[in-house]
Formats: structure tokens, C-alpha cells, sequence
């Protein structure tokens, strides 16, 4: 690793520390861009990005770019802008959706104020992922400087919907080949000393069970209670928490070293080996009966589980499957991605991981996430994909979100260099 970058620096040096020196020259540009994007209340749902989409592209075209706004449903914009050409073609992807603010009341500072105070840019969105939207694009901007030098093409995907299962966004754009890319960054936050390579996979199922009504006088020697069966099936689908993952060897250890960082972000040990390596499971929504004195004959229950790394949906189903048998229930599937991830061994991996010790002086981590994103929609094509943006974990989709503004700057020049690298132009 070492050596690489030994390498980089004697190759191209001049390249390199332009390339820095320019990021660094835009330090305020950086940090205005990201305050201006939080002042835009992109807030999903209702979803709708026409403020931010026109903000953005205005700022783009001024630059010189031509841009392809592409809106399957009114408001759902994703803007999608290149440098380059050819191959290969590495995307920097970011969405522009952020969950909703909450309780005002609960905000140190306006939370659509933007506002700096202490270098920390404060807000909704700030950490996921304005900063990292702002540093995508001013790295982007940056890189165009170096496109005769380029050796393919950098695109720019920005994306409504995320927050909201990303249909109408990145999944509408690969899905239609108007995005189709060789690597992908995705600027979500995740912290400068790490970068996270793979994502769990998510199972929504709905359960329903039937029964037979008769009055609740002659209950429980007559009838059959459809909340009853439901509720036996519940206490016994936690079994599937049980189920261990078999992961694959390239990813195994990842996985182990995961649980720790999983650990400290959650603050609580020991979670990390129970959400890593098992499905969870969460029982949502419960629908049942119409009368307090009328044996209910319907119940249904929303569950959502995520699984890990090693098992497939398949085989959750197949446990599910035998014990509703025994409750007399059915299964209706609301949706499913599987578990996925991208080579910790793969060229974008690589040139991530030193360009960051470069930049930060530190080797970042490896890891794999709980939650799940976009990241699937690329995976699921065979795109290499990963997470890198800056972050401070406490306050996403919660009060007093807040980025430090010295972490875009340094998420941006990661970028940069990393697209310079990875386009081979230094
Ligand atoms: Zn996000």
C-alpha cells in the first residue's frame, strides 16, 4: 500500500498537488455549496426535487456542462452530467432527498439554516448526504480541469427518492441503461477512515391469516381467531433471528471486523455479531378484527427482515414458510433485494483505500452496513460499489445533523484524486 503511493507521488506529482491545491482554493466555494444545498428543503417524502435539481443544474450549466435532467414522475429528477469519454466510465452518484426534520423544536439551530458555527455545518441532510453531495460535485467541477489528461469518463448521477426505496431514482436510471457505469461512488456517509463495500438484504413480507367469526360470548370453545394464529406465528418467527450466515471467503473477515465498528457506532456491544451475521426482524404493522365482542376472522402482519451476507432470501422464506403452515397462514411478498457487496480486492477498492490514506494520513477500515441503499441497484448489474462520504453518525434522520466542514474538504479532494487515479490520468 505504502509503496503505491510512494508511486503516485513520483509519477505525477505536479498533477497531484495541483489537483489538491485547486480543492483547496475552493475551501469556501466547498463549504457554501453544502450550506446552500441544506437550505433547500428537498424533504422526502413528499420527494419532490425541483428546487434543488434546478439549483444544481443552473450551478452545472454555468460551469460549461450540459445536462441530462431525466423525471419519470413529476418531480422525481435526476440530473446526469460527464466529463471524458470512453471507457472506463467511473460514476460518482449522490441523492438529493432528505428525511424529514421532526420536531423543530428539538434543533439547536434552524434545521434548514445551513448555518456554520464552530466549523461544523449544521442541518438536515448535512451528513447524509449534502456534504457528500456538495463534495461529489465540487470534485467533479475540479476534475473537468484535467479532462484532456482523462483516460474515460466521470459521471455525475444525482438522485431524487432514496430515502424512499430509490425506484424512481438510481433503480429508474440502471434499470433504463441511462446510468451504466464500470465503478460507482456514492458519497453516503460513512466517516473519511472508512469505506463501506456491502449491504444487508431486506425482505418485506405481509402475513394473513384467516379464520371464522361467531360471538365473542362463546370464545374460545367456538370460532377461530385469526389474531390468535397471527400471534402464535409472530413468538415463533423469531427463530429466524437464529439463522446463521455462511459468507463467502473474500468477504469473511470483512464481515468479522464489521461487527466491532458496528459495535461502537451503535453503542452497544455485541450488536454487531447479531445484525451481521443473522437476519433481523421487525414487526411493523398488525391488522385484525372489527368488534371487541366478535371473534376476528382476518389478521394480517407487515414484517420487515434484513439478511445478511451468506443467506439469501430464499432461505429466510423457507423457514417462514413452515411455520405459517403450521398457523394456517399465507404469505404475500412486498418486496426483496438480497445481500450485496463489492470485492474488498476489487481496482476501485484499492484506489479508494490509498487515495484516503493519502489524503488523510490514516488506512482506512474496511466494512459492510446493517441498513440498506442504492448501492444494491449497481450491484445487482455487476458495478463495483462503495460508500465513502463524511459523516458524524449522531444526528442522521435524527435532531442537530451536522457535518464538519473540514470533512467535506477532505471527502472532496478523496474523490478527485481517486477519479484521477482510477481515469489514470496521474
Ligand atoms: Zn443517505
Amino acid at each position: 500500500m505504502k509503496h503505491a503511493i510512494v508511486k503516485v507521488f513520483r509519477m505525477k506529482s505536479e498533477d497531484l498537488h495541483k489537483a489538491l491545491s485547486l480543492i483547496d482554493a475552493r475551501r469556501n466555494n466547498i463549504t457554501k455549496l453544502v450550506s446552500d444545498l441544506i437550505k433547500i428543503r428537498s424533504i422526502n417524502p413528499p420527494g419532490d426535487m425541483q428546487e434543488i435539481a434546478t439549483f444544481i443544474e443552473e450551478l452545472l450549466k454555468n460551469e460549461g456542462f450540459s445536462v441530462n435532467r431525466v423525471e419519470p414522475e413529476h418531480g422525481k429528477i435526476s440530473l446526469i452530467t460527464s466529463v471524458g469519454k470512453g471507457k472506463p466510465e467511473l460514476v460518482f452518484n449522490g441523492h438529493m432527498d432528505v428525511v424529514p426534520s421532526g420536531d423543530v423544536s428539538k434543533w439547536r439551530y434552524d434545521p434548514f439554516s445551513g448555518v456554520i458555527v464552530d466549523e461544523y455545518i449544521y442541518g438536515r441532510g448535512a451528513s447524509d448526504m449534502k456534504g457528500g453531495l456538495g463534495a461529489l460535485i465540487q470534485a467533479f467541477l475540479i476534475t473537468s480541469k484535467f479532462e484532456n489528461k482523462l483516460n474515460g469518463k466521470l459521471t455525475l448521477v444525482l438522485v431524487p427518492d432514496e430515502e424512499t426505496g430509490g425506484l424512481l431514482g438510481t433503480k429508474y436510471l440502471v434499470d433504463n441503461n441511462i446510468v451504466v457505469g464500470d465503478a460507482v461512488i456514492i458519497g453516503e456517509p460513512t466517516g473519511l477512515d472508512y469505506i463501506d463495500i456491502g449491504q444487508k438484504g431486506s425482505l418485506w413480507l405481509k402475513l394473513k391469516f384467516r379464520g371464522k367469526s361467531i360471538h365473542g360470548s362463546l370464545a374460545p370453545y367456538l370460532g377461530d381467531n385469526a389474531i390468535i394464529k397471527a400471534y402464535r406465528t409472530i413468538t415463533e418467527l423469531y427463530n429466524i433471528t437464529k439463522l446463521k450466515a455462511n459468507p463467502p471467503d473474500d468477504i469473511k473477515y470483512i464481515i468479522d471486523t464489521s461487527t466491532n465498528v458496528a459495535d461502537s457506532l451503535i453503542g452497544l456491544r455485541g450488536i454487531g455479531e447479531l445484525i451481521l451475521k443473522h437476519p433481523t426482524l421487525n414487526v411493523g404493522i398488525i391488522k385484525g378484527g372489527s368488534k371487541i365482542n366478535m371473534v376476528p376472522d382476518y389478521c394480517e402482519v407487515d414484517v420487515d427482515i434484513r439478511i445478511p451476507i451468506g443467506l439469501t432470501s430464499r432461505d429466510v422464506v423457507e423457514e417462514i414458510r413452515k411455520i405459517l403452515e403450521k398457523y394456517e397462514g399465507e404469505v404475500e411478498v412486498i418486496s426483496i433485494s438480497e445481500a450485496n457487496y463489492t470485492s474488498p480486492y476489487h481496482k476501485l477498492v484499492e484506489t479508494v483505500e490509498e487515495t484516503i490514506e493519502l489524503v488523510i494520513s490514516k488506512k482506512p477500515r474496511i466494512f459492510v452496513q446493517w441498513a440498506s441503499s442504492d448501492a444494491r441497484y449497481y450491484r445487482v448489474k455487476g458495478i463495483p460499489t462503495i460508500h465513502y462520504g463524511p459523516a458524524e453518525v449522531e444526528g442522521i434522520h435524527g435532531y442537530n445533523e451536522r457535518v464538519k466542514a473540514e470533512d467535506v474538504i477532505k471527502a472532496s479532494k478523496v474523490y478527485l484524486i481517486t477519479a484521477l487515479k482510477f481515469l489514470e490520468s496521474i
